[in-house]
């Protein structure tokens, strides 16, 4: 059951069986207690993005969060908590800060691996965003060539001259920037030429109903042809099995993240992988 708060449209959902016992309330305190003892309880995981030979080009930043009670949480249902809160701000830039760090660490051996970081327009709508990213790619010593920021159409639907003006400075600063979840929200392809966007991630329900609906199955093609022409980057998230690889290669896509190719890993063990 969700309940909706507020002219922010946010939804808790206490379906999950960590999360029935637990109280907005409660978690909402939790999260305060957290970000102020150092973001206790928080920690960022690394699921690769490889090319079609298997190839790790870079990998995904994902948030995860164990309370004190030694709960999980999903990030599905506690980064709409955080937007809503504000927290968002604070807990973003702890991702920032561990991701850029894991991969200014790993440049040193595979200086093209990226790190792909999740955005909230929260964070976008900070006056001095650019400045904070800027400072944090100082202080780790990442190049931002290695760094891709990942939004949602539905921040560009929000808001879409911010979204224009911000990730436009972003990419002169050498960030790139990645249209995560592409096919499920209301923006159009005129918006994604608009914007000056380098990848764009084709949302998993389209692979997952790539053999059963044939709608998903042409939209997978001709938005990776669509993009190729624009001269961007196609990313398929998403990817299960083998059926579903061997047509993210057939359709030619740059970049293919998924649960067959690999799950999110802590950093240690990604960092491990990659040396051998
Ligand atoms: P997303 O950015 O689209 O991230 C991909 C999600 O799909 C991740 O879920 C990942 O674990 C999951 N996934 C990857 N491969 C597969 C697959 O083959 N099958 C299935 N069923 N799922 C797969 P996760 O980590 O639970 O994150 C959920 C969402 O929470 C993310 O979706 C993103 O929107 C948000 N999120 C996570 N970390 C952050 C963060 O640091 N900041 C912000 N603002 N949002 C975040
Ligand atoms: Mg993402
Ligand atoms: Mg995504
Ligand atoms: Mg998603």
């Amino acid at each position: 059951q969700a309940k909706r708060m507020g002219k922010n449209n946010y939804a808790f959902y206490s379906s999950t069986r960590d999360n029935d016992s637990i109280a907005r309330a409660e978690i909402e305190k939790e999260m305060r207690e957290a970000i102020d003892n150092g973001f206790r309880g928080f920690s960022v995981v690394y699921q690769p993005l490889t090319e079609a030979t298997g190839n790790i080009i870079g990998a995904e930043a994902l948030l995860r969060w164990i309370l004190s009670t030694g709960q999980t949480i999903s990030p599905a249902q506690f980064i709409p908590l955080a937007e809503y809160l504000g927290l968002i701000v604070p807990v973003g830039e702890f991702v920032l800060r561990e991701a850029t760090t894991f991969c200014r660490e790993i440049n040193a051996t595979r200086p093209d691996f990226y790190a792909s970081i999740n955005i909230s327009i929260r964070q976008f709508q900070q006056q001095d965003f650019l400045e904070r990213v800027l400072l944090i790619l100082e202080e780790t010593g990442v190049s931002p060539s290695n760094i891709i920021f990942e939004i949602t159409e539905g921040m560009v639907m929000h808001d879409i001259q911010r979204v224009k003006h911000l990730s436009d400075e972003l990419r002169q600063h050498g960030i790139r920037i990645a249209m995560d979840d592409f096919g499920v929200g209301y923006s159009s392809l005129g918006n994604m030429r608009e914007l000056s966007i380098d990848i764009v991630k084709i949302d998993r329900t389209f692979i997952r109903d790539v053999s059963t609906d044939s709608y998903s199955k042409s939209f997978i093609r001709l938005i990776t042809d669509l993009v190729h022409s624009m001269g961007k980057m196609v990313c398929i998230e998403g990817v299960e099995t083998t059926e579903q690889l061997d047509y993210c290669r057939e359709c030619g896509a740059d970049c293919m993240q998924g649960f067959l190719i690999y799950k999110p890993v802590p950093p240690d063990v990604l960092r491990e992988r990659l040396e051998t």
